[in-house]
């Protein structure tokens, strides 16, 4: 079951293991309705994957989680 609980846990880039602060992240970011267009984060970005979002530190980070997610999700014990 998909839990969707409001936690207040620093979330980490599953590539780095560097911790993300959600918040600058999720300001970076934006809370886009229009898609998955993105601003330049560098706070932090976030992605969308498997009915969960993932932060990562930067986009070179997001880029290698998005080119074998399963990889990353495994060693995070997912
Ligand atoms: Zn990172």
């Amino acid at each position: 079951m998909q839990e969707l609980l409001g936690e207040r846990i620093m979330p980490s880039d599953l590539v780095c293991g560097k911790e993300i602060d959600e918040a600058a992240a999720r300001a970076e970011t934006g809370q886009t309705r229009y898609g998955a267009t993105e601003v330049d984060p560098q706070a932090g970005t976030r992605r969308f994957h498997d009915g969960k979002w993932y932060y990562f530190c930067s986009l070179e980070c997001r880029t290698k989680f998005m080119g074998s997610p399963e990889t990353y999700l495994e060693q995070a014990g997912n």
